[in-house]
């Protein structure tokens, strides 16, 4: 049986690595080597195991779930929960309670640990969800270990195979209730293998972690590929946009990686033309070349960031790619700068096997700007739906594939993946029509005053569904349907142009940056 990549990180930190920094920790202002790490995680996983009255030195996939700020705390939590042999169930800070006390119930934690900053939050719904175990780690007194290089013992780890379940990621919510992603430990081998290959991340690397950490994007893109390979791992509390430039800007910026979500990349732009003065603008602008790869992902790039970001930065291109919580990632942009095509989102990663199913269950990955159901088969591949068996049976092929519920096709000219959304709420059905929610955003994003927009798909007794424009507009300005169809029109086949028109004042988002159009669409109830 093969180990653990956890386990496989552990040994390295202890043999190779030990003083590195592993960990910076920007909001207590502590930087923490891998050794002083992995002492952390063996004094943890002692508390665990005491906690759960067990005298076997395994939790035996018990569900551990655990609500930590992103920084060093969240970090030995889950390596604690995986050494001993539990299931990680990370929650996410800003959720609200019911939320909370949603992932509880269905993952059916029995423990939890939480940082002392959550650990009222977390009793009040602990003790509705019936958990009667919550271990606060970090209290401003209580260090977890007495950390001593010379008194350092390695951790015994229990043996265990990879074929063990690691991890539940609830899904965004998107299109019905979260689910429970179930990941085993060979899928998140096989995910981060596959990243640290393609995206070339070394023990040299060093990357500004903004991203919530109850996600892929954070948990293993940003996080767990890191230390895999032996990088630091710099953790800012939570995305702002001002601590953000002020840590690029200063002089010992040594930083090489960054990954965010578009909306992320939009606010940081932002920022820059609207608070970074003239005189200062070009030490920004000259802060983004110290990096070596920059990455986009979680919802589809809209161009005009991906353009305005590559002329702030001095000629940074955004490296795009496409995953999801049942398959980590499965699809990016080569490295190479002249290979990272907008619009796309690249190549099957290393290990990831994909194609493209007709709605007639026709193999039409060949065929060339064909859309089809994007199918996903690999050793990255989720293991089941956490308590679902229907789903997870009706999620998969006969032959095994997964079937991802998003429409793709291979361009003519570079033949690299485009992704036009979502079968379910960016596939508008109308008249004989199949019609891509993205490509009318992507469209529509080059009006002048246009700053967002979401496309959806509303109930129409004569067509089946009409285009319902969501826009979000910038500084003053104003549109109404018969201008935005105007402009449409020129750009547009006539079926795609937009008939409703609702402006916002603000897109409404989720944690990850992700509009649900289930409920956008709600704007267009009257
Ligand atoms: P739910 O499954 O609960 O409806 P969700 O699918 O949004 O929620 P996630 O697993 O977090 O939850 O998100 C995966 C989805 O995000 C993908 O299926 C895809 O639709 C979208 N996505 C991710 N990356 C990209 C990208 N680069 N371009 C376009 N869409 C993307
Ligand atoms: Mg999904």
């Amino acid at each position: 049986p093969n180990l653990p990549l956890f386990t496989q990180i552990l040994h390295h930190a202890e043999i190779q690595r030990k003083h590195k920094p592993a960990i910076i920790d920007v909001k207590a202002g502590t930087s923490h080597s891998y050794r002083h790490l992995v002492s952390d995680i063996v004094e943890l996983r002692k508390r665990l195991l005491k906690n759960a009255g067990t005298s076997v030195e395994d939790l035996k996939e018990a569900r551990v779930a655990f609500l930590c700020p992103n920084g060093y705390d969240y970090v030995v939590s889950q390596w604690s929960v995986w050494s001993a042999g539990g299931i990680a169930v990370p929650l996410c800070i800003t959720h609200p309670l019911p939320e909370l006390l949603y992932v509880l119930n269905d993952s059916q934690s029995t423990i939890v640990i939480t940082h002392s900053d959550f650990q009222e939050k977390i009793n009040d719904i602990a003790r509705e969800a019936g958990i009667k175990k919550v271990i606060v780690v970090c209290d401003k007194k209580q260090k977890y270990s007495q950390y001593n290089d010379v008194n350092f013992k390695s951790p015994s780890i229990i043996p265990m195979d990879d074929s063990r379940r690691a991890m539940i990621i609830y899904t965004s919510g998107t299109t019905g209730k979260p689910k429970g992603v179930v990941s085993t430990h060979a899928n998140i081998t096989a995910q981060v293998k596959s990243l640290v290959d393609a995206w070339r991340w070394n023990d040299k690397d060093k990357i500004l972690h903004v991203l919530p950490l109850h996600h892929m994007h954070g948990i293993i893109n940003a996080l767990t590929c890191g230390l895999y390979a032996g990088a630091t791992v710099e953790m800012m509390p939570k995305f702002d946009a001002a601590s953000v430039w002020n840590r690029w800007m200063k002089p010992d910026n040594d930083l090489s990686l960054f990954m965010a979500v578009p909306t992320i990349y939009s606010k940081l732009i932002q920022y820059y033309k609207d608070n970074i003065p003239k005189e200062i603008q070009p030490l920004a602008t000259q802060s983004c070349s110290q990096f070596r790869l920059m990455v986009s992902g979680s919802s589809a790039l809209p161009i005009p960031i991906r353009n305005s970001w590559k002329e702030i930065s001095g000629g940074v291109v955004l490296l795009e790619r496409y995953g999801m919580s049942e398959i980590g990632m499965g699809l990016s942009h080569e490295y190479e700068i002249e290979k990272r095509f907008e619009g796309c989102v690249g190549v099957p990663l290393p290990d990831v096997q994909v194609r493209l199913m007709s709605e007639y269950g026709k193999d039409i990955t060949m065929a060339v700007e064909q859309p089809g159901e994007l199918h996903v088969k690999g050793p990255n591949v989720f293991k089941e739906y956490w308590n679902r068996p229907e789903a997870t049976k009706k999620e998969f092929t006969e032959d095994g594939w997964f079937k991802t519920g998003d429409i793709a096709m291979i361009t003519a000219k570079e033949k690299v993946f485009k992704i036009l959304g979502r079968q379910s709420v960016d596939i508008i059905k109308s008249g004989s029509y199949k019609i891509s929610a993205l490509e009318i955003e992507k469209e529509l994003l080059s009006h002048p005053d246009i700053q967002e927009v979401s496309i959806v798909g509303v109930e129409d007794p004569e067509w089946g569904q009409k285009v319902g424009a969501i826009v979000v507009l910038k500084n003053h300005s104003k549109l109404d349907l018969k201008q935005l169809r105007e402009f449409a029109k020129d750009r547009l086949a006539n079926y795609k142009v937009p008939t409703l028109l609702k402006v916002v004042n603000e897109m409404p988002k989720n944690a990850m940056g992700k509009v649900n159009k289930k409920e956008l669409v709600k704007f267009f109830d009257d």
